[in-house]
């Protein structure tokens, strides 16, 4: 609604001239340049007009509220805004905060390659050209036990490189329960409609039977793929055909068994119901010929995707044009070797993720009351009686698409405010200079410590502070 004054508000808006003359703008020539300044300005007036024609009511002048919001661009355009955030979701790998946190032999590796020259394609024996996947191939076999390995940026890469260079121009048959959709992008009818190779869809959403896939087979079908649901899962009558069938149906009919297993589990969680993931290794000694996995979900690594499985099919995919789109980059391979290294000698504990979903009941009730204890002393020093922070029990997750409907009991601080909005405390809590993501519930807002990482805790303290103090 357009408010009765909006035009004098707009009116009283100083000119562009005056505002780049203001002294707080001058601050920022040095650094930005005028001209960048003056876009962002821009930008910031834009803002206020159009806040001014929706209505919006200010307690300050016009001018005033444009030299505040463009400041508070100008300071926000200097930032980093790809930022560290303290998970406090309970979601191990948590997607939208970037999956896995790197183990720190992850993060030595990338430093010590990134500041400098490397052997990423050279060889000091031979003295010449490498390649650059044989830094982590041989790993990936020894943990996984397959023949060769191809590691590229993403899973999502390595399904389409797989598909592209085995069933192009061919069928591929998929159960129709298993034409999921991952994320808000990846939808594997359309990752199979690129890759060149046709689709067809066998059984019914919640039942496939091994005779599905062999009556479609015909005699140019090249591929059958098994995809992990990740984010859902069936429940009531739900009848699926094993690996050990689709293995034995592949290899009598000479086909190609691929899986796409997501989650790249490499090794046995202490999880109560461990089971109902299969580990790349379970997969391939199961019969599929190759298994294409994510690096950065319960692996624990950076970004990447793996393919892993028969040496003769890998090696169609070493020599395949996608390849040169999907190579990986030092840094992500030197974090993933290191990753991988820590698999090789048994030191997967040393994984934040692995440690984290498998972290003790009893070291997460310590970790609530600490947290409980700090907590509280903050609330007390900036609004004394505002806020009431209790431990509670909290239903947590292993995330990335695995175990999905497997709640991990955890523990959790729950904040109670007597006078602000759980939504406006949350609010400011996102918006710290180090922002925590919780959960709410019941009203209240729950932080749950399964996610925290070392340090986390005085970090957590302290945009807790700056947060009620803004309120
Ligand atoms: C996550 C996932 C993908 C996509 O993997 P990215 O590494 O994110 O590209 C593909 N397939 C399955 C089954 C997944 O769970």
């Amino acid at each position: 609604m357009k408010d009765s004054n909006a035009g004098d508000l707009l009116r009283s808006i100083p000119s562009m001239d005056e505002l780049l003359g203001a002294p707080w703008a001058a601050r920022f020539y040095g650094g930005l340049g005028r001209e960048t300044v003056k876009s962002v300005i821009t930008e910031a007036l834009n803002g206020v007009k159009r806040d001014i024609c929706e209505g919006t009511r200010f307690s300050l002048p016009a001018a005033e509220i444009a030299a505040r919001r463009a400041t508070g661009m100008l300071n926000a355009r200097l930032t980093s805004t790809l930022k560290p955030v303290i998970n406090a979701t309970g979601v191990a790998v948590h997607t939208n905060l970037g999956r896995a946190p790197l183990a720190r032999e992850a993060l030595r590796a990338v430093s010590d390659i990134a500041l400098s020259y490397s052997t990423l394609e050279y060889s000091p024996e031979k003295g010449g050209r490498a390649g650059r996947n044989a830094h982590v191939e041989w790993l990936i076999c020894q943990i996984t036990g397959a023949e060769a390995a191809l590691a590229v940026n993403n899973n999502a890469a390595a399904v389409l490189l797989a598909l592209s260079a085995t069933a192009a121009g061919r069928e591929v048959i998929v159960s129709a329960g298993e034409l999921v959709e991952i994320g808000d992008s990846f939808r594997i009818p359309e990752i199979l409609a690129f890759s060149g190779a046709k689709m067809k869809a066998v059984g019914c959403t919640n039942s496939v039977r091994i005779e599905d896939y062999s009556n479609a087979v015909t005699e140019n079908t090249a591929v059958l793929l098994k995809v992990h649901p990740s984010n859902y899962r069936i429940d009531g009558f739900v009848k699926s055909t094993s690996r050990e069938e689709l293995a034995r149906l592949a290899a009598d009919r000479n086909l190609v068994f691929i899986e796409d297993l997501g989650s790249g589990l490499l090794c046995r969680l202490k999880l109560p119901f461990a089971d109902r993931e299969h580990s790349v290794k379970d997969c391939l000694e199961a019969g599929s010929a190759v298994v294409t996995f994510s690096g950065d979900k319960l692996l624990g690594g950076p970004q990447i995707g793996v393919i892993a499985g028969a040496k003769r099919i890998i090696d169609s995919m070493k020599r395949h044009q996608l390849l040169r789109a999907f190579r990986t980059d030092k840094m992500t391979l030197a974090a993933f070797e290191a990753t991988l290294r820590l698999y090789l000698l048994g030191r997967q504990r040393d994984i934040p993720v692995i440690s984290m979903i498998e972290a003790d009941k009893s070291v997460l009730l310590k970790k609530a009351r600490s947290l409980r204890r700090v907590l509280s002393r903050t609330a007390s020093g900036v609004k004394p009686g505002g806020f009431a922070v209790s431990v509670v029990e909290t239903l947590d997750a292993a995330g990335g698409g695995s175990y999905p409907t497997d709640a991990i009991p955890g523990f959790g601080v729950e904040i109670r405010a007597s006078s602000v909005s759980v939504e406006a405390l949350s609010a400011r809590l996102r918006t710290a200079g180090v922002p925590v993501i919780g959960t709410v519930r019941d009203g209240c807002l729950v932080l749950h410590v399964r996610t925290l990482l070392p340090g986390d805790e005085k970090s957590l303290a302290a945009s807790f502070k700056e947060a009620l103090s803004s309120l």
